[in-house]
C-alpha cells in the first residue's frame, strides 16, 4: 500500500500518493492528456490545514519541488501538472455550503461547478459559473469565469464576495473589498499567481424557472443564413439569453454542421420569439431542444458531446467585440479543411454570445480579469489521438485564434485581452496579453504576497522592482 496517509507529510490529514501508488493514475488522470505529467507527489488536503503542510514539504526538500494546482483537471495545458514536484490535489476540498437566507454559498476550491449547482438547484438559486459541470470553480473563476449567466450578472469574479487563501508562506487569510484588498482584487483574474484558494464565497440569484437548451442544426453551406439570423437576434437580445455558434462534424457522415446552441429563460423570453430568426432566416435541419428545471441539467446538455471524445485537447481563444461574417466564414473555411483529416474530425469551434452590457460595466480595474469592453469569446478545440501530433495541432489552434485577435485589432484598433482560461499557453500568449492593462498592479500585489515566486507555474507574473 503506498498511499502514504500523512506519513511523508508530518501532521498531514489527507493522502500523499506517489508513483507506485495505486490510486496514483487515477489521481493524475485530467480532462485532456496533454496535462497528464508525472508528478513526484499528489497531495490531496483533507483540510485545508493540510495544505501549509504540503507547502512546507514542497519548499523545504533537499531540492524544492516544483509546486502545481489541481482543481477540476479541466485545462489541458499542463500549468496544474508538475513534472517531478507536488501537485497539491484539491478533490477533497469540495464543500458547498449555503447561507441561512440562501443569498450566498461558500464553495471548496477543489469543487467543480455540477456539485455547486447540485447544491443549488435543492435551494431554488443559481450560481454565476461555469456552462458545463465538469469544470473547476476554483480555475474558472480565478481566470474571470464565463457563465450562461454572464449577460445577466456578470463574470464569476464579479459575484464572489470573499475568499480564503494560503499564500506562498503558509499563512491562511480571508480577503474581501476591505480585508487584503489588493489581494482580493489580484485572484478574480490573476488564477494560480496569488495562493491557494480553499474557499470562495458567491451571491446567489433565484433560479429562474423553464430554462430551453439543446441544439438547432444546420447544412455548412447555410452558415451566411446563421449568421444573419444571429444579427437579427443581437437586435433585440434579452441578457438572460445566450446563443453559441457552433462548428462541429458529427457521426455518422462526420459532414461540416452548424449547430446553434440556446440558453433561454422561458419566463423572460417567449422561446418561440427568440428561436424565430433561427428558424426563419435559416432552416434547421434537425431541432433537439429541450425544457429543463434547474441548472445541473443547463450544465449537463452538453454531455453527449463530452464523451467519446479522443483523449487528448488543444485549446486556443479570443475575444472580439463584434461578430464579424468575413471572420466566422474565414475560420470555417479553415476548420472545414484542418477537420477533413479525419484524425482530426471532432475538433470544434465555439462562438459564444451572451449580452456584452453587464460584464463591461465593471471598471478594468475592479478586478484583475482586464476584459472589460463590450466583448464576445470564441474558442477552439482541438480533439486528437496522438502525442506526435500535438505541435501540428497547437499551431493550428493558436492560428485560429491568432486570425480572429488580428481581425479584432484591424477593425477596432484595440486588443482584447484574452483570460488565462481561453489561452493556449505562455508560448503563445503573453503575461501582457493574458492581464493586459493591469498586469502593473498585478506585478505590485505580487511584491508583497510572493515575491520569491512560489507560484511558478503557467502565465507567471514578475514582482514589481
Ligand atoms: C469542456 C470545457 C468547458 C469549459 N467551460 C467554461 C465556461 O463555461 N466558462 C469558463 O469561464 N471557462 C470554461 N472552460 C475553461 C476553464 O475555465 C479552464 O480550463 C479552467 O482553467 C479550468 O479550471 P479547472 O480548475 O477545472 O482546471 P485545472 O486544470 O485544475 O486548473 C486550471 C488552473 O487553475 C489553477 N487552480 C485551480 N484551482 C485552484 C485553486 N483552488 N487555487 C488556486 N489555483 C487553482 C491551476 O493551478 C491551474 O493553473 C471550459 C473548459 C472546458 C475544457
Amino acid at each position: 500500500m503506498a498511499a502514504l496517509q500523512g506519513s511523508i507529510i508530518p501532521g498531514f490529514h489527507g493522502t500523499v500518493l506517489t508513483p507506485s501508488s495505486p490510486q496514483y493514475a487515477s489521481a493524475n488522470q485530467r480532462f485532456s492528456q496533454t496535462a497528464v505529467l508525472k508528478p513526484a507527489y499528489i497531495a490531496q488536503p483533507a483540510v485545508d490545514s493540510d495544505i501549509p503542510l504540503a507547502l512546507q514539504f514542497a519548499l523545504k526538500h533537499h531540492d524544492p519541488l516544483e509546486i502545481a494546482v489541481k482543481g477540476g483537471g479541466v485545462n489541458p495545458y499542463p500549468a496544474a501538472n508538475t513534472n517531478g514536484g507536488l501537485v497539491v490535489d484539491m478533490s477533497q476540498l469540495k464543500s458547498v455550503k449555503f447561507s441561512a437566507d440562501k443569498k450566498t454559498v461558500t464553495v471548496g476550491g477543489g469543487a467543480l461547478w455540477g456539485d455547486v449547482y447540485a447544491e443549488a438547484d435543492k435551494q431554488g438559486v443559481v450560481v454565476v459559473g461555469g456552462s458545463v459541470f465538469l469544470v473547476g470553480a476554483g480555475g474558472s473563476t480565478l481566470a474571470g469565469g464565463y457563465s450562461p449567466l454572464s449577460g445577466q450578472y456578470g463574470m464569476a469574479v464579479d459575484n464572489m464576495v470573499r475568499a480564503s487563501v494560503v499564500l506562498a508562506d503558509g499563512r491562511s487569510v480571508t480577503t474581501d473589498a476591505t480585508h487584503e484588498p489588493d489581494l482580493f482584487f489580484a485572484i478574480r483574474g490573476g488564477v494560480n499567481q496569488f495562493g491557494i484558494v480553499t474557499e470562495m464565497v458567491f451571491q446567489t440569484h433565484p433560479f429562474p424557472g423553464p430554462i430551453t437548451v439543446g441544439s438547432l442544426g444546420y447544412l455548412g453551406t447555410d452558415l451566411p443564413k446563421v449568421l444573419q439570423a444571429l444579427h437579427n437576434h443581437f437586435a433585440h437580445q434579452d441578457p438572460s439569453s445566450k446563443m453559441i455558434l457552433m462548428f462541429a462534424r458529427s457521426p455518422p457522415d462526420f459532414s461540416p454542421t452548424i449547430l446553434i446552441l440556446p440558453y433561454i429563460e422561458n419566463k423572460k423570453t417567449n422561446p418561440d420569439t427568440v428561436l424565430a430568426p433561427f428558424r426563419q432566416t435559416a432552416t434547421p435541419i434537425f431541432e433537439a431542444l429541450s425544457v429543463v428545471n434547474n441548472f445541473t441539467a443547463v450544465a449537463h446538455a452538453a454531455d453527449s458531446a463530452l464523451t467519446g471524445q479522443p483523449p487528448r485537447a488543444n485549446i486556443d481563444g479570443a475575444l472580439y467585440s463584434d461578430l464579424w461574417d468575413d471572420v466566422a466564414t474565414d475560420v470555417y473555411q479553415k476548420w472545414v479543411e484542418f477537420t477533413g483529416q479525419s484524425k482530426f474530425q471532432s475538433t470544434i469551434v465555439m462562438w459564444e454570445f451572451s449580452h456584452r452590457d453587464k460584464i463591461a460595466s465593471v471598471p478594468v480595474g475592479a478586478t484583475a480579469f482586464a476584459a472589460r469592453s463590450p466583448h464576445f469569446y470564441m474558442t477552439v478545440t482541438a480533439r486528437y489521438s496522438d502525442a506526435s501530433d500535438d505541435s501540428q495541432v497547437a499551431q493550428w489552434t493558436s492560428q485560429i485564434a491568432k486570425s480572429v485577435k488580428q481581425a479584432q485589432i484591424q477593425k477596432t484598433g484595440k486588443p482584447l485581452p484574452i483570460p488565462a482560461s481561453l489561452a493556449q499557453s505562455p508560448q503563445t500568449e503573453s503575461v501582457q496579453d493574458v492581464f493586459g492593462p493591469n498586469l502593473p498592479r498585478l506585478r505590485t500585489v505580487k511584491k508583497t504576497y510572493d515575491a520569491r515566486k512560489v507560484w511558478n507555474r503557467g502565465w507567471v507574473i514578475d514582482p514589481a522592482l
